[in-house]
């Protein structure tokens, strides 16, 4: 489950985050707002009944922006989060995002090693889009590839996204990291996915966004039709 923040404005309804997520980060607001997300997301599926988190798979995943992992404190700010709350730290995911993970200064790989002390996952999102160095897959010690959604839909009818596709996911297990696909939206893409052997999946066609409320009841009936 990864947590998507959205705006509930009084006069404007529902905005969403492309509105103002940017805004956030170019004011530096990203960084309270993205400790907010985090906090109410573990809060959140805290309060999902027993059982979900239990499942050894069950992964909650929360965006980090360049600024936060700018913070020299990052660390020990989210493992106050993970203490006052009671979350798991194994079984929260950290996004990280190709291109701030490529600006490879010292600080972004110190704060890295730091969040792997805490026990948490970590995640490259938006993989391939960035500058295409693979070195700080070893260096940063990632357990999950998340691949860009622009691989992902033209999957089923492209040759050579294919082929970038089986490439990642061939080179992510020979490290011995999962892969996730971002954006998988019909069947065909779905089916391109399992014969890739790909380990995970995110979209519309397996799930819509929905609040987090909804999401207890969700993963009820899925566990309850397994
Ligand atoms: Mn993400």
């Amino acid at each position: 489950v990864e947590a998507l923040v959205r705006w509930e404005h009084p006069d404007l309804g529902l905005i969403g985050p492309g509105q103002f997520i940017p805004i956030a980060e170019e004011t530096g607001l990203i960084v309270p707002l993205g400790e907010w997300v985090l906090r109410e997301a573990c809060s959140e599926a805290l309060r999902w009944v027993d059982g979900h988190l239990d499942a050894p798979d069950f992964l909650l995943s929360v965006n980090l922006s360049a600024r936060q992992l700018a913070q020299e404190d990052l660390a020990e700010r989210i493992a106050m989060i993970l203490d006052e709350t009671g979350f798991p730290a194994e079984q929260l995911a950290l996004e990280i995002t190709e291109s701030v993970i490529m600006d490879d200064t010292e600080a972004t790989l110190h704060a890295l090693h730091a969040l792997k002390g805490l026990g948490v996952k970590l995640v490259i999102d938006d993989f391939g889009t960035g500058y295409s160095s693979l070195a700080y897959l070893k260096r940063f010690a990632v357990d999950l590839l998340k691949i860009d959604r622009t691989f992902i839909q033209s999957i089923a009818d492209d040759a050579e996204d294919a082929v970038i596709v089986s490439g990642i996911i061939s080179l992510a297990h020979a490290l011995g990291l999962r892969v996730v696909a971002e954006g998988g939206e019909t069947d065909a893409q779905l089916d391109r996915l399992r014969d890739l052997d790909c380990d995970l999946a995110q979209g519309f066609l397996l799930a819509r966004p929905m609040p987090a409320a909804a999401i207890d009841r969700y993963l009820t009936v899925r566990r309850l039709a397994a």
